[in-house]
């Protein structure tokens, strides 16, 4: 067993995957979504039972809004500290996006109490470049934005940096706020789009459809599998119904089929699932029902 290097805030749990300690770094909840707006396909008739995915810590304002979560995972073994994801941050211009709009959440203070320092952390990844998954790429520091893992190097999928590098519309802001000071302080580094291993026991692979460069993150140590599928899945409610793509996603009919293959890999290589959405511990397995898979929260 290795050291347990990171302190937990006041009951956090800490994952074990072999070699490696794996924690939550919690941003905010999000309950506002009700199920026919987050999932566009969807249809009450046709739907798995309530029973089966609905209950208090799923869903908000008496079941008919879905519970999300918004988080950073910090994967943590002696000598490396890894961010993947890193929320919305703080301060941000997000006009017409209230959950995403001039926030002031305690997540900075969240990741120093876990027992992280942001010049401790030695890789950041984004699985894609959304305005929730890069916002503590920065911070607001001396009148502008500036990287705030200052001696990481951070990992983009190459296609997400080129498209948000000549996007006009509402990705410019995530850019010039979240990424471009990255960039501009050479602490990036393209992930082409094909599994690659970016550090001993980490590797990334393609998991389009949310987005066309969107990827996923397998963590495997001392025979132990994880993964961290970013926008691949959005709720739990979605293993059990995984033809529901989010109305976030770019191509919802790849984004269904990638689902299905995650699913089923998750399922036969008996893999932890640290999500980036789902509410409660965030974390769990799959299990194949038949043609079908059910969620275990862990
Ligand atoms: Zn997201």
């Amino acid at each position: 067993m290795s050291e347990l290097i990171g302190t937990p805030t006041p009951g956090q749990p800490i994952y074990r995957v072999g070699e490696w300690s794996v924690w939550k770094v919690e941003e905010r909840c999000v309950d506002s979504f009700a199920p026919a707006f987050l999932f566009p396909a969807w249809d009450e008739a046709t739907a798995p039972p309530r029973t089966a995915w609905a209950d208090a810590s799923t869903t908000a304002d008496e079941g008919r809004c879905l519970r999300l979560s918004i988080h950073s995972w910090v994967l943590r073994r002696p000598g490396q500290t890894v961010i993947l994801d890193t929320g919305i941050g703080n301060g941000r211009e997000r006009p017409g996006k209230a959950i995403f709009h001039q926030l002031a959440t305690p997540y900075l203070s969240r990741l120093l109490a876990s027992g992280v320092q942001p010049d401790q952390v030695d890789l950041v990844i984004n699985t894609h470049l959304h305005t929730d998954h890069v916002g503590w790429n920065t911070h607001w520091l001396d009148g502008r934005w500036q990287p705030l893992f200052t001696r990481a190097c951070y990992r983009f999928p190459a296609p997400e940096l080129a498209h948000i590098r000549q996007h006009t519309g509402h990705l410019a802001a995530v850019w010039r706020d979240s990424v471009e000071p990255v960039v501009q302080a050479g602490l990036h580094q393209p992930i082409a789009f094909e599994p690659t291993v970016i550090a001993p026991g980490l590797t990334m692979v393609p998991t389009p459809g949310h987005t066309a460069g969107h990827m996923s993150l397998w963590l495997s140590s001392e025979g132990q599998h994880a993964l961290f599928s970013g926008d691949v899945m959005h709720h739990p409610l979605q293993v059990l119904a995984p033809g529901l793509s989010s109305v976030f996603c770019d191509d919802p009919a790849r984004a269904s089929a990638t689902r299905r293959a995650v699913l089923a890999e998750l399922s036969e290589r008996q893999a932890l699932y640290f999500s980036s959405h789902f509410p409660g511990s965030s974390v769990g397995r799959v299990q194949a029902v038949g043609e079908a898979w059910r969620w275990v929260p862990v």
